[in-house]
């Protein structure tokens, strides 16, 4: 096997962007002997909230607890369902398990891998309280169309914008399209943390106040204990290091784009499936996905001259063995399983040089 020199991901050059601003962060919170709820993590909410378009941001512990807890704050529990995406990561699942609720998959449009509206009607029932898009590899679902279902149907909106960061729908931010949004910042995601990371932006002031209840044990005032909480805090320093960051995000999504055009131009006419851009989206790019009838062997070629891919994801939630006890089987979802059985993430990093940008290119010419 040749060694791969182009890697999938390449997280050195984003923190070089805003080292100076980074390392005075960190020195700053271990200097101020206050690791937890402090006036760094207020100062990522606000700026983060900003960033988002929405009134108010809630730092949170990581992208899974964001979702469980925004689930727990719009009511969900036990016997509800959810409707969620038949191909996200399963997080998105377990949040909505967590909960007691049922996760209900919908499959995906074709073309996006986002949530298609013309199929949720169908899955619900008396028991639905949420539905849950997710704005897959970066690009956002539909919102006007499923806001309408839920309006239609008295249905809540959380969206998992866990790979959408500064991504835009219809000119609007990720963020603040959802009665609450839930973000990872996860290190690999667009903007991560140096560790685990997550948060909620939202413009229901209420909810966000119960959002930092259920964070913190239930409290809101130390050892008085409203609610059975959890401990789910973003803490000083991933919130000074992300605050650090934030600056940088725009034009890095910008980059983003550039090189995704430069795929986009350089890979026509090859037996696979592009990503499909509608007019009104402008993906954050987290992830360059591509489908081909051969991707194991597509992937195969590709590490061959070096370059690093990785596969998002290759078993969909519902054939997982985590969810045996709903009792699905191959066939359930096809548009779902198709697509785990054929996308393949290509490289693609803010700081990705012009040379590795035309590599990937020639490597995926070749092997397509
Ligand atoms: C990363 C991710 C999550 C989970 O985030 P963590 O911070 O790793 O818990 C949830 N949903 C999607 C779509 C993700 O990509």
């Amino acid at each position: 096997m040749a060694e791969i020199n182009i890697p999938f991901l390449d997280l050195q050059p984003i923190y070089r962007a805003s080292q100076p601003g980074i390392d005075a962060a960190l020195a700053r919170v271990a200097g101020s002997g206050w690791f937890l709820l402090g006036k760094e993590l207020s100062a990522f909410e606000a700026a983060y909230a900003q960033q988002c378009g929405a009134a108010h941001g809630v730092g949170l512990a990581n992208g899974l607890d964001a979702l469980h807890l925004a689930l727990l704050a719009l009511g969900v529990g036990p016997g509800d369902e959810v409707i969620v995406p038949s191909n996200t990561y399963i997080a998105t699942w377990l949040a909505v398990s967590q909960c007691g609720a049922t996760p209900v998959p919908v499959e995906p449009d074709a073309a996006t891998f986002n949530l298609d509206p013309a199929r949720i009607e169908a899955a619900i029932t008396p028991r639905t309280k949420v539905l849950l898009p997710v704005h897959l590899y970066g690009q956002a679902a539909d919102m006007d169309a499923i806001h309408a279902i839920a309006a239609k149907h008295g249905l809540k909106v959380l969206d998992d914008c866990a790979q959408a960061h500064a991504a835009r729908y219809k000119g609007r931010a990720v963020g603040s399209l959802a009665d609450v949004s839930a973000w990872s910042f996860y290190p690999g995601k667009n903007l991560g943390a140096m560790g685990d990371g997550g948060g909620a932006t939202t413009d229901d002031a209420a909810l966000a106040e119960r959002l930092r209840v259920l964070r913190n044990y239930g409290s809101r005032v130390k050892y008085h204990n409203e609610v059975k909480g959890f401990n789910s805090r973003l803490d000083e320093i991933q919130a000074a290091v992300l605050a650090a960051k934030l600056p940088a995000l725009e034009a890095q999504t910008d980059e983003r784009r550039a090189i995704a055009a430069r795929y986009l131009a350089g890979l026509q006419g090859l037996p696979l499936q592009l990503p499909h851009v509608p007019d009104w989206t402008e993906p954050a790019w987290h992830l360059f996905v591509v489908r081909h009838a051969d991707r194991d062997g597509l992937q195969q070629r590709l590490a061959a001259q070096g370059i690093g891919t990785l596969i998002h994801y290759p078993v969909p939630p519902h054939l997982q063995p985590a969810y045996a006890e709903l009792g699905y089987a191959e066939g359930d979802f096809p548009i779902a399983e198709a697509m785990h059985r054929e996308v393949l993430s290509l490289p693609l990093w803010p700081g990705m040089s012009e040379a590795q940008i035309e590599r990937v290119i020639a490597a995926v010419r070749a092997c397509a």
